[in-house]
């Protein structure tokens, strides 16, 4: 009998006639021959009123109260649909996280989840209920209530599909499907037909808040057909699959993190396991940072810069002012007025000439950009707040999404699941079930010893320069690889690239002519130098990742260079004679990790 877990967000519970149209669609799954289990939110915006609560009786609520009273808002929705698909003549039974037994960490309020007890919604189903889930909840090990983070209900909706071996995790929201870019930003918006997951897994984790970043990690890590529809009909929307039919697409999303903040610190020694002291301790925090950026020292000091959520950066600096003392350097430069904008696709891997067509239009915009860094499937800006809208804008239309058509997918009934796929799924639902169901999964650690880096030094602050060069880069013939372009607010910005070795001189000629035109201070390459890669899924939300390869890097005496992270990939540039070294070191330190 085919399983089908149904999702339905705040909006689509939001009154006692939306709870009772959202019952009927569990029902009529139900009367076709599905099991059915119901993943529930808090109604409408039932949680913002709940922090709203809290915020009026202290400044400083505690994490464990604050999960107490969050996970209210869920308990009332599953109440109320169970007697909604009671009236309607079927049974339904609701169950809290702790009665299903998602057992989680106890980082109150972003806990992760450790293991999912299915015995007793599998009895139930075979009872012929209806169960219905509360979403973004779980329970630790002394059984107090944690919650998953914002938006957590959808992590809970394809987790239980996972262990449950469902056919299909129906999300069932306010928009009928996945768009190019945020419908509600950005109008010319176009509706997708299906993305893959290390699409979806960038995007969300950047900001298309469609779904939480971490249910696309389960969707991937146990290929979980995830059906992202309205639940104001019946049309069909977006699938978030393994291989999707826009893959080929230079740019197939963009999206926008609009409260994001900036933090330079200046003057910090740069020596090897300067990286790691300073972010061990905004990891231990479990505040993700992105894209850091070094720029080449001077005097064997060095500036690095990295961005965050504007509401965590309170707590990263807090979190770093004890190492700041210890270690020399101290903040520069923090900006709470920018945001981030990012285009990801996975065809620009296999393209030349996506970033610089990307700077082209922003410069033609007028668009300035503080910060660039660029990963395989992705290449975030950093822009002022106030141009934000207009970078996205610019980006959307420059790949043409704006063109893209929706073709309805062919295959969006429930069907069973071959066995050989079930299997598959069942043997790392076992071992993850032990180890942790959210835990790190490495793919793979490579080195590439085949690149060189080109840096333009104290570039000025002029838009169109990073256009200037990729764009004259490209005409060249010369594929670029990691781009880093560290703040420009100053004199002090550099931009960073890497290019095949055997192509460095005709790039290191392009970089000097375009330093000559722009007067800017000089030239720095490296001929050789070796990428580390990691490879994995959920890599930059796991904030121990980049710490971890820091660390095994630092303790080898290994200093690094660039940085680049995503969430499918971390990438660090360190000297070339330190290559196989290196290599060795994050074996090991991710061995337990490994698939
Ligand atoms: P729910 O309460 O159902 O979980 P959310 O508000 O969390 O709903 O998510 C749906 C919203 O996500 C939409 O209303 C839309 O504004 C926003 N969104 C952001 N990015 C995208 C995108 N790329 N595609 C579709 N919707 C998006
Ligand atoms: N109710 C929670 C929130 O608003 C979880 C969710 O809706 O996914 O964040
Ligand atoms: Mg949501």
């Amino acid at each position: 009998m085919p399983l089908i877990v149904q999702k339905f967000g705040g909006t689509s519970v939001a009154d006692p006639k939306k709870i009772l149209a959202a019952a009927r669609k569990a029902v009529r799954a139900h009367q076709e021959g599905s099991q059915v289990v119901v993943v529930v939110s808090a109604m409408g915006k039932n949680t913002d009123g709940l922090i709203d609560l809290a915020k009026q009786i202290t400044d400083k609520p505690a994490a464990r109260e604050m999960d107490m009273l969050l996970s209210t808002g869920e308990q009332v929705t599953i109440a109320l649909m169970a007697m909604a698909v009671d009236s309607m003549g079927y049974d339904a039974i609701s169950l809290t996280g702790g009665q299903i037994g998602i057992k989680t960490d106890s980082s109150h309020t972003k806990a992760r989840i450790h293991s999912i007890a299915t015995d007793r919604i599998k009895r139930l189903l075979d009872d012929g209920k209806i169960v219905i889930a509360a979403g973004f909840q779980g329970i630790d090990e002394e059984l107090n209530i944690t919650t998953l983070g914002r938006g957590g209900s959808d992590t809970t909706a394809v987790s239980l599909a996972a262990v449950l071996g469902a056919d299909q995790c129906e999300i069932y929201t306010d928009v009928d499907g996945i768009y190019t870019t945020d419908p509600r930003k950005l109008p010319d918006a176009k509706r997708v037909s299906q993305v893959c997951y290390d699409e979806m897994l960038e995007l969300a984790s950047l900001g298309a808040g469609v779904m939480h970043s971490r249910s696309i990690e389960f969707g991937k890590k146990f290929n979980v057909p995830i059906h992202v529809r309205s639940s104001m009909s019946d049309e069909p929307g977006s699938l978030i699959v393994d291989v999707a039919d826009t893959s080929d697409l230079p740019v197939s999303g963009v999206a926008l993190t609009r409260d994001e903040a900036l933090v330079t610190i200046v003057d910090v020694p740069d020596v090897s396991g300067t990286i790691f002291k300073l972010f061990a301790p905004i990891a231990e925090k479990k505040i993700t940072v992105d894209m850091i950026v070094q720029n080449v020292s001077a005097n064997g000091k060095t500036d690095i810069s990295f961005t965050l959520p504007t509401e965590e950066l309170a707590d990263a600096l807090e979190a770093i002012e004890e190492v700041l003392e210890t270690l020399g350097g101290r903040v520069g430069l923090k900006d709470e007025s920018v945001s981030k904008v990012s285009a990801v696709g996975l065809g620009m891997a296999q393209q030349t000439g996506v970033a610089n067509r990307m700077f082209r239009s922003l410069a033609d915009a007028g668009v300035n950009l503080q910060i660039i860094t660029t990963s395989e499937i992705k290449i975030s800006v950093l822009v002022k707040r106030d141009i934000a809208m207009e970078a996205l804008r610019t980006i959307h239309s420059e790949f043409a999404l704006d063109q893209i058509e929706y073709s309805p997918n062919a295959n969006v009934t429930t069907s069973e699941r071959s066995t050989e796929d079930a299997e598959k799924v069942v043997e790392v639902i076992n071992r993850l079930q032990q180890s942790g169901m959210e835990a790190l999964m490495i793919d793979s650690i490579s080195l590439d010893s085949t690149q060189s880096r080109i840096t333009l030094q104290k570039i000025p602050n002029q838009p169109g320069l990073a256009a200037n060069l990729f764009e004259r880069i490209a005409k060249a013939g010369v594929f670029v690889d990691m781009i880093v372009q560290s703040h420009g607010s100053d004199q002090n910005a550099d931009i960073t690239f890497t290019v095949k070795r055997d192509q460095s001189a005709i790039a290191l000629e392009v970089a000097q002519a375009i330093c000559d035109e722009a007067s800017c201070a000089g030239v720095d390459h490296k001929e050789e130098i070796a990428k580390l890669s990691v490879t994995g899924i959920g890599l930059r939300s796991h904030t121990g990742v980049a710490i971890a390869l820091f660390q095994s890097l630092a303790q080898a005496g290994i200093n690094v260079e660039m940085v680049n992270t995503s969430e499918v990939q971390v990438n660090v540039v360190v000297a070339g004679a330190d290559g196989n070294k290196g290599l060795e070191k994050l074996k090991d330190a991710f061995a337990d990790s490994l698939r």
